[in-house]
């Protein structure tokens, strides 16, 4: 059991419950202000069971693709403007559907993908001919076979919803070529609706947190922490990386859309 007293970003025994939400407790640090909640997926180590992939499910994640597929373009643009991707190995870590790796492979790039969850996995084999991996970042399998092999790594909408950001981070570096490229997009905690709900949390004795109920989710593989930008931007230096900059193809205020470079080691 992780004890949450102990930061997740700064790693010091200065973190507290500072938002009493429906089934969880948003923590902060007071030594960095990084904000996560008291929660945790759990990953079995089980072999994937027989299909989950019904008729019913099938249909109802196509019917999220058209939506899924305005974003994961406009990504695919902001990544096309940094990278030439003929022949270029990515992973997309958190491929969820699938969609990002076909796009990747229509662009000519050669593409990995991670997505824990069996359903979209199977789907993906299935809609597009790709098979995904289930292992996480950190597991030997990416560490020590695929140390400094990606020309590029993308985390869309990902980095929220992992257990340690921190340590995938410094995993996706360790994957990447020095001199290559990651792209991520998170959302921000800059935003004014965030900024909001805890002004009114604070003014309503915690009656009323207005979005913190839905910027954060107990569930399952929802968001457990959100990043400011300079939280962000230390932190992808800690890991390894340059920034580069933010994304002109994105205009939303309450995103992140960063590129940045690995270091030459
Ligand atoms: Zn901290």
């Amino acid at each position: 059991m992780y004890d949450f007293s102990r930061c997740k970003l700064c790693g010091e025994n200065a973190a507290a419950p500072k938002y009493k939400l429906k089934q969880m407790s948003l923590y902060a640090c007071s030594n960095c202000d990084f904000h996560y909640i008291d929660v945790l997926d759990d990953f079995p180590n089980e072999q994937p069971r027989e299909s989950l992939l019904t008729e019913k499910a099938r249909n109802f994640i196509e019917s999220k693709l058209p939506q899924n597929a305005i974003q994961l373009k406009k990504n695919l643009k902001f990544v096309k403007a940094h990278v030439a991707l003929s022949g270029m190995h990515c992973l997309d870590i958190g491929s969820g559907a699938g969609l990002f790796p076909s796009l990747l492979k229509e662009a000519g790039a050669v593409p990995h993908g991670i997505e824990p969850q069996q359903i979209f996995r199977e789907f993906t084999l299935k809609k597009f001919q790709l098979s995904i991996r289930r292992e996480l970042i950190d597991d030997p399998c990416w560490q020590n076979e695929y140390a400094d092999y990606f020309d590029v790594v993308t985390l869309w909408d990902t980095l929220e919803h992992v257990n340690f950001p921190a340590e995938t981070l410094k995993a996706a570096c360790r994957v990447i070529k020095p001199g290559g490229h990651l792209f991520l997009d998170t959302p921000s905690r800059d935003s004014f609706f965030y900024r909001a709900s805890e002004w009114s949390y604070r003014f309503s004795k915690g009656t009323k947190p207005l979005l913190l109920n839905t910027l954060y989710s107990p569930k399952p593989y929802c968001h457990k922490q959100i990043f400011t930008t300079a939280q962000l931007w230390t932190l992808l230096e800690i890991s390894g990386f340059s920034v580069v900059g933010r994304s002109s193809f994105h205009r939303s205020r309450n995103k992140l859309v960063v590129v940045c470079r690995k270091n030459a080691a």
